[in-house]
């Protein structure tokens, strides 16, 4: 499935939005606004989904964690806190 890749201008963060889906209303990291930078094909990476709005994108693989929903303004939660690990 081709993906659109999109880069923040402020900040530099990158995700993937399937082709077809919404484009993003902002940076999940920064809120600044996105750029359609290019297409990508089947990027490896983590999926992301916003149970709020649904909105679902990639981050690159080993990129930081979305803070927010890029569509909407839902706050993800902390993933997995790396340092307490309660349950392993
Ligand atoms: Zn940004
Ligand atoms: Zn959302």
């Amino acid at each position: 499935m081709t993906h659109k890749l999109f880069e923040c201008n402020a900040c530099g963060y990158v995700i993937f939005v399937p082709d077809g889906a919404r484009d993003p209303d902002w940076c999940p990291q920064c809120r600044s606004v996105m750029s359609r930078v290019a297409d990508h094909d089947g990027p490896a990476g983590d999926d992301h989904a916003c149970d709020e709005c649904g909105y679902a994108f990639r981050t690159p693989q080993g990129a930081q964690p979305p803070y927010k929903c890029a569509s909407c303004n839902r706050t993800f939660p902390n993933e997995p806190n790396k340092r307490v690990g309660h349950k392993l």
